[in-house]
């Protein structure tokens, strides 16, 4: 494939139909709507899940966990659709293209920067600190509660009512998996389960 062709086909793959992408629907949907409203809701979202990436890395780091910090990788990749719904849609292909494949670029060396980290509090065997992984787990169940609110409106048609459930249920196990290895270290008394946890979630992404 050429690099015209690998830029278009990422444009397109963008907003395409990928099941697992958190993306937002497009500005443009229904004028009717309002898009100044929609565009403060893209900002409200955007700040959630950049704040959140934000916090469970720094609670990550503080409480030892690398769970945490696999789990922000799904708050950066959602706060990058974001962004990208606010200031590249409505470009040229290959501005768009060049924005996924950033966006790409930056998951990719975070996702191997947290099987890093897992691999070096298994070699240290460092025990996370639960309850931290605990309290943080609940503050991302909130905010992806909170960010599926706030675009509820905008989902018009039932491919994007379909694919909002999806990132969303997503997201969800992702905080689930991090509450379930805080009970996990808490149970076996070690950081095993926060490790296994972050090196799937890590996985994944990559
Ligand atoms: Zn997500």
């Amino acid at each position: 494939m050429n690099f015209g062709g690998l830029v278009e086909w990422i444009g397109h793959a963008y907003h395409g139909d990928m099941a697992d992408c958190c993306c937002p629907p497009p500005l443009n949907l229904d004028p009717h709507r309002g898009n100044r409203a929609y565009r403060r809701v893209l900002w409200a979202v955007l700040t959630i899940n950049a704040i959140m990436f934000l916090v469970e890395i720094g609670a990550g780091l503080a409480a030892g966990s690398a769970s945490l910090q696999a789990d922000a990788l799904d708050f950066l990749s959602d706060a990058g659709n974001y962004a990208i719904s606010l200031f590249v849609v409505g470009m040229a292909l290959r501005y768009r293209a060049i924005a996924a494949l950033a966006k790409g670029g930056t998951m990719g060396l975070f996702g191997l920067w947290v099987i890093g980290s897992a691999v070096w509090h298994a070699v240290q065997g460092t025990l996370p600190n639960a309850f931290t992984m605990g309290a943080v787990g609940f503050a991302a169940l909130a905010a992806n509660a909170a960010s599926f609110g706030l675009l509820w409106a905008y989902r018009g048609g039932d491919a994007n009512m379909r694919s909002a459930w999806i990132c969303t249920r997503n997201d969800v196990i992702g905080n689930l998996a991090v509450l379930l290895a805080a009970a996990g270290v808490l149970g076996t008394g070690t950081g095993w389960p926060d490790i296994i946890v972050a090196a799937i979630m890590a996985g994944l992404v990559l």
